[in-house]
Formats: C-alpha cells, structure tokens, sequence
C-alpha cells in the first residue's frame, strides 16, 4: 500500500493530535522571529493580570508582527488547541472563540 505525501504546508497529526514528528511539520520554527527570545514574553505568569499581562502581551503580539512564520504559527495553535500563550500574534483570549467551535 503505498502513501501519499500530504500538500506542502500539510499538518499530518499523531495518533495524540499533536503534529507528527515529521521535519516539514516543525521546520516553520527554525524562521521564528522569537527563537532566541525568552518564552516569558509569551506566557504569562500565573499571578499576572491587568495592565501588566497587556502590556506584555502588546510587546509579545509586536514582535509576532515582525515574524515571516505568522501564518504557520497561529494555525499550529489552533490545530493543537494551545490553550496558553501568544502565537501567530494572538493570546489565548482572542483564539478561545476558533478553539471552542473546534471542541465540540
Ligand atoms: S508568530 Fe510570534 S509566537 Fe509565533 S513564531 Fe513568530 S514571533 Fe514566535
């Protein structure tokens, strides 16, 4: 039986629903404007809220602006349903409505 590759820019899932392992399914990080950016920029801490959880988000969603794999990161986060974090230039807030239809 022989397989077909998938389109490029295909995410192929793991039993899990996370990606597979595959290169071409991870490889959009080597491009990542925040590769060499420390994650708390991007999660906030568990005691952070209001102005402060904003302004850091603002920070995070500028660079996001910046970054030439915007598209694949945002749809990674929805395919996965990363719940936590700014990726693809959105927080959590502005994904849950997308994953929540995806829930159900
Ligand atoms: S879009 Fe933002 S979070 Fe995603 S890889 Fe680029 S800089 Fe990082």
């Amino acid at each position: 039986m022989s397989r077909r590759k998938p389109p490029a820019g295909a995410v192929t899932k793991a039993p899990d629903g996370l990606p597979s392992p595959l290169v071409e399914n991870w490889a959009w990080q080597d491009h990542a404007a925040c590769r060499d950016v420390n994650p708390e920029l991007f999660f906030s801490a568990e005691s952070e809220r209001g102005l402060r959880k904003h302004a850091r988000e603002v920070l995070a969603k500028s660079l996001c602006g910046t970054c030439p794999v915007r598209r694949q990161c945002r749809e990674h986060a929805l395919v996965v349903g990363e719940m936590y974090g700014v990726w693809g230039g959105t927080t959590e807030e502005e994904r849950e409505p997308a994953l929540h239809g995806r829930r159900r």
